[in-house]
């Protein structure tokens, strides 16, 4: 889908400056995507995450999952519209941006991980946004240690701490991606198609890793994924988005047959 609409850059983020549970974690008004190649990726839409729920994006390929995902930590820069964030400041600056970024872990596809390197190695690099810049070119200390430790515990990998994640298999190096975004204490997780590459086991250990995580810890998880069964199963609230558009927001008992005809199509 393109257009030659000339979209404004207008991503004007609103500090709430409160940490009231009340206000939601992030609030997209009117955000819309359009790349440079004039492909609209996102139509404007409104939304807002609220804490202690898995939100799961759903839609086919294309849809535009990964444009909304990514546009909630600016990782994808919206052309249009705004964004409040609960805590973090106005994000119309680069010192603001990164503060948001520092408070918001995410978890990739493709893991994203150094291969050479252990386990602990990296899930200590969660670790590196808490420090100043010269800090981090020293060896990270013990309560560093600690903490990516405790965090490989939680996802059960504590004993392949030391191991390379070359040597590991693609559901326990999603794991350690996992640990990783924990040692970064954030206050939202955004998980992007985190289990697209992954064996039905595999996927549904990460996807309720993902789900206990927001529910103990009380940290929202915005997750894209395509597999309808995984969104029904772990979901409690489903975006479905087609050609960039939000056709679906509710419950997952909601999604019914003509929902889902909207979603994918006929
Ligand atoms: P999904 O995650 O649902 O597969 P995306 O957000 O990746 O969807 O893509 C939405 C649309 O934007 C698609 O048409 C895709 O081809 C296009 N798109 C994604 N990234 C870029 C980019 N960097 N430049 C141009 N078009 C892009």
């Amino acid at each position: 889908m393109k257009h030659q609409a000339n979209l404004a850059s207008a991503v004007q983020v609103t500090d709430l400056n409160s940490d009231d549970c009340r206000t939601p974690i992030i609030s997209l008004d009117n955000v819309g995507v359009t790349y440079p190649n004039g492909t609209v990726a996102l139509s404007p839409l409104s939304l807002k995450i609220e804490d202690d729920a898995v939100t799961v994006l759903l839609g086919p390929s294309g849809a535009g999952k990964s444009s909304l995902l990514r546009s909630m930590n600016l990782l994808v820069k919206p052309t249009v519209g705004t964004i409040s964030v609960r805590v973090g400041g106005m994000l119309d600056n680069s010192r603001a941006v990164r503060e948001h970024r520092r408070e918001t872990a995410m978890v990739f596809q493709q893991h994203q991980l150094i291969g050479r390197q252990s386990a602990l190695q990296n899930v200590l690099t969660g670790r590196l946004g808490k420090h100043s810049f010269w800090r981090t070119l020293l060896p990270l200390g013990p309560d560093d240690r600690r903490i990516a430790l405790e965090c490989l515990d939680r996802v059960s990998l504590f004993e392949k701490a030391l191991v390379r994640c070359d040597s590991m298999s693609g559901g326990q190096q999603q794991r350690v991606g996992i640990a990783r975004a924990l040692a970064q204490q954030p206050r939202m997780i955004l998980a992007d198609e985190p289990v697209a590459s992954l064996d039905p086991a595999s996927s549904r250990r990460v996807l309720s890793l993902l789900q206990q995580i927001c529910k103990e810890d009380r940290i929202p998880v915005v997750v894209s994924l395509h597999q309808l069964e995984y969104a029904r199963e772990f979901a409690d609230r489903i975006i479905g988005l087609s050609g960039g558009h939000v056709v679906f927001d509710d419950k997952p008992e909601k999604l019914t047959e003509p929902v889902l005809k909207k979603i994918y199509g006929a």
